[in-house]
Order: C-alpha cells, then structure tokens, then sequence
C-alpha cells in the first residue's frame, strides 16, 4: 500500500500535494483549491536521499554520524561553538533550564508576549514565572523594564535564577542590551531562539551571545526534522552537562550508574536526516519568507489602520510569521473581522500569540505591563507565510483588501 504523506508547498509551489514515499498510484494533477495555512511544513527536495543514506547505513538510534552532522550543521547556522540536537524545542529549554539550576521556588523572567513552551518547562520544575512586557518598536522584551526590575530585585535580595527573552516570529530580542544588563547581576540569560533560526542580530547569527539559546524544528518552524530542536552555546560545559541529561544522565561504567536523573530526549537520526537536508536550504527559506512579507507590505500598507511588525535596526528577521496589526477605527473593520473573512476564505490566519500573564494557567503570576503585549494581541494577526503561489498570496490580500471600510 502506498504511503501518503499530506505535506505542504515545496520550492516550487505544489501546496498540498501528496508525495508519496514508496510506489503506488501515480500522484493526482488535478487538486481541489486548498486552504492556504499559515506556516506548513514543505520540502526542500534532499529528504528522501539523506534518508535513503541514513537507514541504509543502520545508525537509526538518537545517536551516531547524522545528529553529529546535523549539530555540525546546526552549530554552522547560528555561529556557536556548541549544539545539542534533541528531540523539541520545549526539551531544549527543558535541559536549559536545568543546566542553569533552576529549582523549586526560584524566579524565571520572560517576555509575556511569547508561545506557552518558553516557560513551561520551568513552571514544571517548580519555577515562579514573573512576566515583562515588551517594546513597541521589535514586540520584544523591554530592556528598560527589565533594568528596573532587575535593580529592585537585588535591593531585595531576589534575583531571577535566569532571564528567557525571545525572538518573537523571527525578530531578535535586543539581546546584548539583555545580557549586559543581566551580566551586571550575575544573571544567565537563555534566549527562545525556537522561532528565528537563520535571522540576524547586529550581523552576527541569532543564536550567539546568550549563556544558551533553543530551537525548535518543529513542522511549522522555518525548517523542519517533522519535530526536534536544539540547544547551542559557547559554554561547552553547560552542553556537555545538557547532552548527559538529555540521554538518562548515564555515568560511565559498565552497569547503569546514576547520581542524578535525565530525560530521553535524543534526536532519532531518521529525524535528523531530514533536518540536515532542511538546514542546507535555511537562507533560501529566509529569503523566501522575507519575500512573501515583502509582498504584504507593499500591498496593503497604504491601507489606513493597517501596520506591519516592525524591524529594528539592529536586526534582519527571517520573518517566519508575516504578522499585522489592525485599527478598527481607521480600517473599518475589527482584527477579528479580518481573520473571520479570511477563514471563510479558505485562510488560515492567527492572532499574535495571547501575553501569558493572560492565561488561567498562570493564573496570579507577576506581571509588569506597558500595555503593548495587550494592545497586540487585540490587533495583531499572523498571516500564512509559508511557500505559497502568488496566486495564493493574492487571495490572501484581495481578501485583507476586501474587508476594508473608508
Ligand atoms: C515552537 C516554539 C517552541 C517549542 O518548540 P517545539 O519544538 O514545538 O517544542 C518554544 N518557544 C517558542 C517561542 C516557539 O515558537
């Protein structure tokens, strides 16, 4: 029987075709109009061969000569001297998490604009989460605020165990501002680069600078391994430390010794294969989606009450989510209008992620506000993003377009 896979457009803009791994009936030319998704997962060609190259080789395990090429390759893309591959982006800031000492009762701060997976792992552990808005010119963590809040914290004698700002759809944080000012007191800072692999900050990869940084290849990432992500740094002690607990904390010996317990979160090298042959096409994937919020932006921003996230000067997006904002008193109709015209379109479209400090699961967590998280998630909307045709793109803006009232 043949295997189908349901994947999403590769280079050259077959959205939604099925490919077939094994023989079977030849694929169908004619397809239905499908619906156009925000960010799926797509092919860039060289996963079959390095899979056919990994099985036939026999190293299947989380371990051996693919993950060692893939963190080669991981460790190449964000310029650091040290990569875990592991099996998702949330066990990555899982280890990071623990590398850094996180305990029971200790404080964790992070940007409450940001998907649940940045301090999930820590509230887990026992951390109390405390929330910081973000800056209205990169929807990233206000290094202002953070300083204010760090200087009160040592007054008192409180101090974060660690800081996680993130690079939010692509956009870097003001990341040496971050660490400067958390190196002032001592404090690591692990950056959620899970959304921003391949982006630039003061030229230099995302990714390098911080104590640690995660990624994720989750299927909707710019790259995917169909799941997997991973923790870099230039500390090789603190990755040394992460790789022992990501496979079981074994000791050496030869029974099975333990001073402490781990986690089974090895990359299987099937999944790496298909990472190490997405990795090779990460620039053009960024161009890609650059182009793609390009084309947004030049046809729908002369629109009154439409604006587009911003880039700050000291960084290049990957613009992994194309993502707007939208003002019902100049545009006429709410952000939630727009993306319920665009379903019935046949468009997927999300707002931008709901600030933590919302969520019931945090419930009566601290929390400091400027206003802008709030402000974006009642105007911000993520458009699809991903390989599209442009005839895709254009329903997409027609629609947009459509929902305009002067
Ligand atoms: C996707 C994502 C993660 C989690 O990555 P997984 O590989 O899905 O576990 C963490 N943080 C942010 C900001 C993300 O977007």
């Amino acid at each position: 029987m043949a295997l189908a896979l349901r994947l999403g457009a590769t280079g050259d803009g077959a959205l939604g075709e099925n490919i077939r791994l094994f023989p079977g009936r030849p694929v169908a030319t004619a397809r239905p109009r499908q619906r156009i998704l925000l960010s799926p997962p797509s092919l860039v060609g060289g996963e079959l061969a390095s899979l056919d190259h990994t099985l036939a080789s026999g190293w299947i395990a989380p371990a051996g000569p693919v993950p060692e090429a893939f963190e080669a390759a991981i460790r190449a893309a964000t310029g650091t001297e040290q990569g875990l591959a592991v099996s998702s982006g949330t066990a990555a800031l899982h280890l990071g998490y623990r590398v850094l000492g996180v305990e029971r009762g200790d404080e964790v701060w992070t940007s409450t604009l940001t998907f649940v997976a940045t301090i999930a792992p820590a509230v887990q552990m026992g951390a109390r989460p405390r929330f910081l808005d973000v800056t209205a010119d990169s929807w990233t963590l206000d290094p202002d605020m953070l300083e204010t809040r760090l200087r009160q914290a040592a007054n008192k004698g409180k101090l974060p165990r660690a800081v996680v700002p993130v690079d939010l759809y692509g956009q870097s944080c003001d990341l040496d501002a971050i660490v400067t000012l958390c190196g002032r007191w001592g404090v690591p800072v692990l950056c959620d680069s899970a959304e921003a692999l391949g982006a630039e900050y003061h030229g230099r990869p995302v990714g390098k600078g911080a104590a640690l940084a995660a990624f994720s290849f989750n299927g909707n990432k710019i790259i995917t391994a169909g799941g997997g992500g991973a923790l870099v740094s230039d500390d090789a002690g603190l990755i040394a430390r992460a790789r022992h607990l990501a496979t079981q904390a074994k000791e050496t010996a030869p029974h099975y010794q333990h001073e402490t317990t781990g986690y089974s979160y090895g990359l299987s090298s099937v999944l790496a294969a298909v990472g190490l042959a997405q990795i090779g096409a990460l620039q053009d994937r960024v161009a890609a989606r650059r182009a793609v919020f390009a084309r947004y932006a030049l046809r729908l921003s002369d629109l009154p009450g439409i604006a587009f996230m911003p880039e700050p000067g000291w960084g290049r997006s990957s613009r992994w989510l194309s993502v707007l904002t939208v003002d019902p008193a100049r545009f006429g109709t709410s952000r939630e209008q727009v993306r319920q015209a665009l379903d019935a379109a046949g468009v997927e479209s999300r707002p931008v992620w709901k600030p933590l400090h919302l969520q019931p699961a945090f419930r009566g967590a601290a929390f400091h506000g400027n206003g802008v998280s709030g402000h974006l998630f009642d105007r911000g909307l993520c458009l699809p993003s991903g390989a599209m045709l442009p005839e895709e793109q254009d329903r997409v803006i027609d629609t947009i377009r459509a929902c305009y009232r002067g």
